[in-house]
């Protein structure tokens, strides 16, 4: 039977010597900042540890209480957060501040149940706070988790279908003192030792406890089910100039991908491939659209996308959209996909 107190016990010892040193962490037996926590860890979701340590020392400096965050434009929050990607989660991140501004009195509730409740959310994240900021008995499963779970107990089941059982044994282990010290220590674990390639078993604090180290298989686990293919959508992209030269951008509805952004207008994104002439009737205007040489390609999580740029100009400035010049482009949050579309029609 897993003796899960000594698991816990040796794990907390070597966290006290080989925990990363993160600019949101607290020492070790401290609770850390409700704010910062919440927010490194809507940064971190889909985004490593590298990237994420610039942005979150940014927005510390800009918004050093969530009062300030919720009270500034969403515009200048998108703006802060160009480059990470996956731009529901800057609007949800500012939603969210809203509210524990507005119903919690600006404090995060010390309360899994009432974090499942904030806009932007889930369980992971609720878990990572109630542990990591309020110390409760709780735990968080990201991959680092999952990995060091599988291995430890030699799960064979592939992911997705194992993560019910790897949250249960997850939960079963976690202690009810210094839950988010522990629960940083396996993801420490996973980050630093329990790798997904060359796993360091050698100097792995739970070798000896290990089934996937006494198996000699460690890195072929977690097993995963084959991904569904990616489909491929394709669009037709309107890189619209006014006669000075202006360029013409547009806010994508507040739903959906992208939401709330700026865009390079474009017809749908759909897998049946435009003929041009019809993504054309829905443009900006009406001109002698001329399609560029080359096209656009760029990869989301679920779909390639492939875009095709025409180009035309026009003396009415009272089309629907922004007019911007080539120097301002860089005032607007503007996701990977556009600035690739921009870079296309200017070189
Ligand atoms: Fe991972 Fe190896 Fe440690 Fe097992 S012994 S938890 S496989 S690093």
């Amino acid at each position: 039977m897993t003796d899960f107190l000594k698991l816990q016990q040796t794990l907390l010892d070597w966290y006290g010597s080989s925990r990363r040193d993160l600019p949101w962490r607290s020492a070790p037996g401290d609770h850390a900042d409700p704010y910062h926590v919440w927010l490194s860890e809507i940064m971190l979701q889909q985004t490593t540890v590298a990237t994420v340590g610039p942005y979150f020392r940014a927005f510390l400096d800009r918004w050093p209480r969530i009062h300030g965050l919720a009270a500034a434009p969403l515009d200048d929050v998108l703006h802060a957060w160009q480059g990470l990607g996956y731009y529901a989660r800057a609007r949800n991140l500012h939603r969210c501040a809203g509210v524990v501004v507005r119903d919690h009195g600006g404090e995060f509730p010390a309360d899994e149940a009432a974090l499942l409740k904030l806009p932007g959310i889930g369980p992971y994240t609720a878990g990572a706070i109630a542990a990591i900021a309020f110390g409760l008995p709780t735990t968080a499963v990201d991959g680092n988790v999952e990995r060091v779970m599988a291995r430890l107990h030699g799960l064979e089941t592939p992911l997705p279908q194992a993560k019910p059982e790897i949250t249960r044994l997850a939960r079963l282990a976690a202690p009810t003192e210094r839950a988010g010290d522990y629960l940083q220590a396996v993801m420490d674990l996973g980050a630093t030792t329990c790798t997904p390639r060359n796993p360091s078993c050698g100097r792995c604090p739970w070798a000896e406890s290990c089934t996937a180290f006494a198996a000699g298989n460690a890195e072929s686990l977690p097993r995963k089910s084959p991904k569904p293919e990616r489909p491929t959508r394709r669009g037709v992209a309107f890189w619209a100039l006014a006669g000075n030269g202006d360029i013409l951008l547009r806010r994508r509805p507040e739903k959906g991908l992208l939401g709330g952004m700026m865009e390079i207008p474009s017809s749908d994104w759909r897998e049946t491939p435009w003929d041009l002439d019809a993504a054309i009737s829905g443009a900006p205007f009406k001109a002698g659209w001329t399609p560029l040489a080359g096209m656009v390609r760029h990869t989301f999580t679920h779909f390639h996308l492939e875009l095709t740029v025409v180009t035309a100009q026009t003396q009415d400035r009272s089309v629907d959209g922004v007019w911007c010049s080539e120097k301002s482009l860089g005032d607007h949050a503007l996701p990977t996909v556009m600035k690739k579309i921009i870079r296309h029609a200017l070189g």
